[in-house]
């Protein structure tokens, strides 16, 4: 058998997503290194393709229909139930993920990228072995620097028959809405889906384990979202003990398919689609990581230093792989930190991205806003005699036109988190509408180490709902 060529880079991407395409850029883009990007999927990864784009567009499709019936109170002669294409709008979201992941690759391209479609792992140390995608053989490549950023999958449980559901990655493939769901997961994810469906008119059954869904966030967004959420309409089924059985009673699209859920409480539900939203694995089972030696944690995550070395000299991870703060502007500064530190000039060799205040927002109905620390979490790190709490909710002017009960169902609520006698702003957490655009700004602030009095100082936009933050008494 011939000797398998071995070709030779600066630095080897593995995973194109969000981590690996920023990392890869700034390496070849900015400092020229000759540089390879391995791709098993999609060019894109998770975030373009079966995560934040498609999410917050499927999230603008049902935001429509609840503006829809907002309208009705303005005056708009706008009829029940007005008819959705579901199809059209899946149709042309995937339209919009193929245009991204033509610019991935044409971003690549023109930065000198080469893009190798395939499955890699390691068969030494510093090299791998690609099998290629369409179906040609495999390919080996080495590098003196190696990046794993290969992200994670969606999570199935070990229920019999768990498989005849889907997870978030299906959820994406419907092409029918299904008339009633179940969704089984308390996260973010869990959240923003049924929140989707539940908005679109979708009978949307949420399975959690605790009293509340969002667990690690702030407690007055888990009690009011999970109130709002059962005010809207979503049928909560709070304390679940789990599934021991799920049936398919009819295989199918949409209305079609009709599976039965037995509950280990002996209750039986019949739904038309099933979404597990029960976590996030981390992809690594075909790196072969025991080769270089690289560890993981108990979780399976890749461990890394605060620079995003691993274990092994020469290979590093990044973004969802190895677990930290799962997001996708998170992988991609991480991964332009980590592109300056390794070919950048002398004074970019200890960049490193601060995982310390990091702003994120979840695209529930109506959007939840959060940069710092929790209530407890603040407590605990500075006592409860060094914390002082601002707090406010209200009903936004928008559905001021509203009747009583449906303004109850839109709340917005606010609370500044303030430690010291300076009242540094360690945490902000906002719901309501418009409060995923509010917090970026708000962000910059909290990042900035702003005290409540910065945020007094600066003048109100009236009106509005963020003049609220500057205006707590
Ligand atoms: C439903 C959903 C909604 C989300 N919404 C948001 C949001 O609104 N905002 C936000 O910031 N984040 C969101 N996220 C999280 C975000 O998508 C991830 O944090 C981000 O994509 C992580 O980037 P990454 O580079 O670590 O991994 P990924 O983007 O997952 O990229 C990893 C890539 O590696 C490839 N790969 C894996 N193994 C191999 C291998 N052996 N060989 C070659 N290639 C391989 C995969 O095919 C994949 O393309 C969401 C995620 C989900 C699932």
């Amino acid at each position: 058998m011939a000797p398998v060529e071995t070709q030779q880079y600066d630095y080897i991407v593995l995973g194109g997503g969000s981590g690996g395409s920023g990392s890869a850029r700034r390496a070849a883009g900015w400092y020229g290194k000759k540089t390879l990007i391995v791709e098993s999927g999609r060019s894109g990864g998770t975030c373009v393709n079966v995560g934040c784009v498609p999410k917050k567009m499927t999230w603008n499709f049902a935001t429509i229909n609840e503006m829809l019936h907002v309208g009705k109170s303005y005056g708009y002669d706008i009829p029940d139930n007005i008819a959705m294409d579901y199809t059209h709008f899946k149709n042309t979201r995937d339209a919009v993920i193929k245009r991204l992941n033509g610019a991935y690759e044409r971003n690549w391209n023109r930065e000198g990228i080469d893009l190798v479609q395939g499955r890699a792992g390691f068969v030494e140390p510093q090299t791998i072995e690609v099998k290629l995608a369409d179906g040609s053989g495999s390919a080996r490549y080495t590098a003196p620097h190696i990046l794993l950023a290969t992200g994670g999958r969606p999570n199935i449980p070990s229920v019999p028959g768990a498989e005849h559901g889907i997870t978030s990655d299906g959820f994406f493939e419907m092409e029918d809405l299904p008339p009633k769901v179940a969704v089984v997961g308390a996260g973010y994810i869990a959240v923003e889906l049924a929140g989707v469906m539940n908005a679109v008119n979708v009978e949307t059954h949420m399975f959690i384990r605790g009293e509340t869904f969002l667990r690690k966030f702030d407690p007055m967004i888990q009690k009011t979202m999970t109130d709002r959420y059962e005010a809207s309409g979503v049928k909560l089924h709070r304390n679940h003990s789990g599934f021991k059985e799920v049936q398919l009673i009819r295989d199918g699209k949409g209305k079609d398919k009709l599976l039965k859920l037995i509950g280990h409480d002996g209750s039986e539900l019949e739904v038309n689609e099933l979404l597990w939203a029960v976590g996030r694995a981390p992809e690594v089972e075909d790196l072969n990581l025991n080769i270089p030696g690289v560890k993981l944690n108990a979780g399976g995550h890749v461990v890394v230093d605060e620079y995003q070395n691993t274990s092994v000299e020469g290979v590093y991870a990044l973004g969802d792989v190895t677990g930290q703060a799962e997001l996708t502007p998170v992988a991609i500064a991480a991964g332009r930190q980590l592109g300056s530190r390794l070919f950048g000039p002398p004074e970019l060799k200890s960049s490193k991205l601060s995982y310390e205040n990091i702003p994120t927002v979840v695209f529930s109905h109506p959007e939840v806003g959060c940069v710092g620390l929790t209530e407890p979490e603040a407590r605990e790190r500075y006592g409860d005699d060094k914390i002082k709490i601002y707090h406010t909710k209200f009903t936004a002017m928008f559905y001021d036109v509203m009747p009583a009960e449906e303004k109850a169902k839109n709340p917005t609520e606010m609370k500044i988190i303030c430690a010291g006698p300076q009242e540094k702003v360690v945490g902000l957490h906002i719901l309501g509408l418009g409060v995923g655009e509010m917090l970026q700004g708000f962000g910059v602030a909290v990042k900035m180490g702003a005290t409540k009095q910065d945020f007094d100082s600066c003048v109100a936009i009236h009106p509005t709902s963020a003049e609220e933050l500057v205006t707590m008494r």
